[in-house]
């Protein structure tokens, strides 16, 4: 699907999105760039995509008109989030290109079916993800395994930034955690003495070719991630890290014969070796928060890779020109003791390497993510110390 003028129809070609959240959004900015025209499917009647779009489709994501409307205006369509009902997307693939495609979503919807494909993956790759059982009835939660405590709780499905998950040191505190989330499909799985959080982006092609982004370190608050880092003068990460992340990736993404955009988290956790060992924690079909320096640091940022493997253009390999250090900003910089309060973006941004990137959100509630800001530098060490010197100031 070549960007630009359709050839004998007065329009642009047009890309679909369902979702209308901030990764919709950035997808939207890449495809506009490149000439592509793009219609967002989503509910919010001011969601950040459907701002941004040439069109708005403000309908629920299986309500049949709004679907027939964008299979009608889009020649392919994408999802930016990976709760969009994998229903919805069978119906548009019958019709027109869908990238990822719907059985990819469904098994990254649904940790079970996710960690039963990471199972598989592993015994070609040798990355597992952490020692895990399903518990969907009474008996499975009766036959839980000791070596699995304490562990975590995890809904399997429409869980996100640590939301639906509870930790548990015991059986008593199991049985009762499993209550709390209403007795709902869960995997539990062994609490492990993280090192490090790592993730790893890549975009591959209908055609089976990859390509990738460098392994970038992650870490969260409160569940939800707050900081990445990438460094272009070699992973922060032991050399064999990256291999192997890479590696587990690509397989996960070839097994499901994956077409876009795909993230895969990973743990580097204690083993009692000196040094430590890999081990995958969950996909997400779609650009990654993990990916947003991309934007800023790289010569192409995973939302145009996002827009080439929907189209069907050329994926070339991503090159990381800068270091970059990636803060998440959320709702609570626009509050202070309990007032609401503007963050001194005229300081901030007096700082060297300071991209700042807000999604048009309308309300700043605590927890919820209005932007990211993306500091780049020739090293690790000065990205560093501008973004720590920015987060003092934004609080
Ligand atoms: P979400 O969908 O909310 O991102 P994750 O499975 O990635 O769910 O869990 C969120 C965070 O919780 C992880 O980034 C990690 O910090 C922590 N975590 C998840 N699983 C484990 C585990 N098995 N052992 C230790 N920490 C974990
Ligand atoms: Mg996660």
């Amino acid at each position: 699907i070549l960007p630009g003028p359709v050839p004998g129809a007065s329009r642009p070609a047009t890309l679909g999105v369902m979702g209308g959240g901030q990764l919709g959004r950035m997808f939207v900015h890449a495809a506009q760039t490149m000439g592509y025209a793009v219609a967002v499917l989503d509910p919010d009647p001011v969601s950040p995509a459907g701002r941004a779009a040439d069109v708005h489709i403000a309908t629920g994501y299986e309500d049949e008109a709004g679907l027939a409307q964008l299979m009608q205006r889009c020649e392919a369509i994408t999802t930016e989030f990976e709760n969009v009902p994998a229903a919805a997307l069978t119906t548009l693939a019958a019709q027109r290109p869908v990238a990822p495609g719907p059985h990819a979503v469904a098994v990254a919807q649904d940790r079970i079916a996710e960690k039963t494909h990471f199972d598989r993956c592993a015994a070609h790759t040798g990355v597992a993800p952490a020692p895990w059982v399903a518990i969907t009835n009474a008996e499975a939660l009766a036959q839980v395994p000791d070596r699995l405590l304490p562990g975590i709780l995890k809904t399997a499905r429409l869980g996100y930034d640590g939301k639906g998950q509870i930790s548990v040191e015991d059986r008593a505190q199991l049985a009762q955690a499993w209550d709390a989330l209403h007795r709902v499909p869960c995997v539990l799985e062994q609490r492990l003495a993280l090192r490090a959080e790592y993730s790893v982006i890549l975009a591959r092609g209908a055609d089976g070719q990859s390509v990738h982004y460098p392994l970038q370190r992650n870490w969260h608050r409160n569940g939800i991630l707050a900081v990445t880092e990438v460094d272009p003068n070699g992973s922060a990460a032991g050399p064999d890290w990256a291999a192997q992340a890479m590696a587990a990736a690509e397989a996960i993404a070839a097994a499901l014969h994956y077409v876009g955009v795909l993230c895969v988290e990973f743990f580097v956790v204690d083993d009692g070796s000196s040094t430590g060992r890999l081990v995958v924690n969950e996909m997400a079909p779609r650009p990654h928060n993990s990916g947003h320096y991309t934007i800023d640091a790289c010569d192409v940022s995973q939302f145009e890779l996002q827009v080439r493997a929907l189209a069907g253009l050329p994926l070339t390999a991503p090159r990381l020109h800068s270091a970059a250090v990636m803060l998440n900003l959320l709702g609570d910089c626009w509050w202070r003791d309990g007032q609401p309060h503007s963050p001194d973006w005229a300081r901030v941004l007096t700082l060297p390497g300071v991209h700042l990137h807000l999604y048009g959100k309308l309300q700043a509630r605590p927890g919820r993510k209005m932007g990211h800001l993306t500091v780049t530098a020739t090293d690790l060490p000065r990205a560093r110390a501008v973004a720590w010197q920015a987060a003092q100031w934004l609080g």
